[in-house]
């Protein structure tokens, strides 16, 4: 493994660029700058123009970049036809993607106010997709592989107005730990981790009532009094990715100033 490229001739899929605030954005330069050959989707029309525009311009028109759409089961499958496409092997899968409708007490309010659907479709789109995600690339992680997935604190412990999300979060991280168990025991072991990062100002984080005030409590608390940068978050996915990572699997690895060890 080549020190200053260490993810070169391994082949990368990212999930969940929506512009250049995306953490999965940050993580994509990463990779690209380590020496990985990347494979993009969008999600949907309503962002399509501006992802695909931005992807082509950062990594190169050739880039491959294709719908997927985590709710449906065909669109995976859809995505899947199309990354054969272009590869006969990946080595890496980032799962940069959540969402909770907006609904009484998914991410303010009440939080025994969340109606059955609201709870179904954010558990699916933010949790289930790893484990879609992670069965359809399996059989194209033919050299082994590492799959990580973005996840928040909130899981742990209660921050206020996460409420929705901060379930799908610990259903993730559980649904990590299980898929890490399950697909390293393949022959070629595809390992599967968590990066949970402090809080990054980006569309689906605007989402979350009273965003903007976690800064500042992370900038009072933190041992590093801050959150994360882009460039952190892509520097651990890049070490995840890489075959210095190669024992580490089913962790849940915080990128986060430090906030995750403060009791007060
Ligand atoms: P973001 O730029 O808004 O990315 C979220 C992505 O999820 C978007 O590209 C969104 O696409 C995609 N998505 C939503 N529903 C989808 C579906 N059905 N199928 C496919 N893609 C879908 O926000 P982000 O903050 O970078 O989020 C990336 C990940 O980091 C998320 O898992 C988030 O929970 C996690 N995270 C964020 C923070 C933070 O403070 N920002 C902290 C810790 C963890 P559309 O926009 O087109 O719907």
């Amino acid at each position: 493994m080549s020190l200053e490229k260490p993810l070169e001739g391994k082949v990368g899929i990212v999930t969940g660029v929506a512009n250049h605030r995306s953490i999965a954005f940050g993580i994509a330069k990463a990779w690209h700058a380590a020496g990985a050959k990347l494979i993009f989707n969008y999600q949907g029309e309503r962002l399509k123009d501006g992802v695909i525009k931005l992807v082509k311009e950062t990594f190169g028109e050739d880039t491959p970049i294709c719908n997927l759409d985590v709710s449906s089961d065909e669109s995976i499958e859809d995505f899947f036809s199309f990354v054969a496409q272009h590869t006969d092997r990946v080595d890496m899968l980032l799962h940069a993607i959540a969402f909770a409708p907006k609904a009484p007490g998914t991410l303010d309010g009440h939080f025994s106010d969340i109606p059955r659907d609201a709870w179904n479709l954010s558990l699916q789109i933010s949790a289930y997709s790893l484990i879609a995600l992670s069965r359809a690339v399996a059989p194209l992680m033919t050299e082994g592989g590492s799959i990580t997935a973005l996840t928040y604190y909130a899981s742990q412990k209660v921050v206020p107005n996460y409420n929705l999300m901060a379930v799908s979060k610990a259903a993730l991280e559980t649904s990590c730990k299980y898929l890490a168990f399950d697909l390293g025991r393949r022959e070629k072991p595809i390992r599967v981790n968590c990066i949970s990062a402090g809080p990054v100002q980006t569309l689906a984080a605007r989402g979350v009532s009273g965003f903007t005030g976690m800064f500042k409590v992370y900038g009072e608390r933190s041992p590093l009094q801050r959150s994360c940068t882009l460039e952190e978050l892509g520097a651990t996915a890049t070490y995840l990715a890489s075959d210095g990572a190669a024992s580490v699997t089913g962790q849940v690895l915080y990128v986060d100033g430090g906030y995750e060890i403060v009791g007060m």
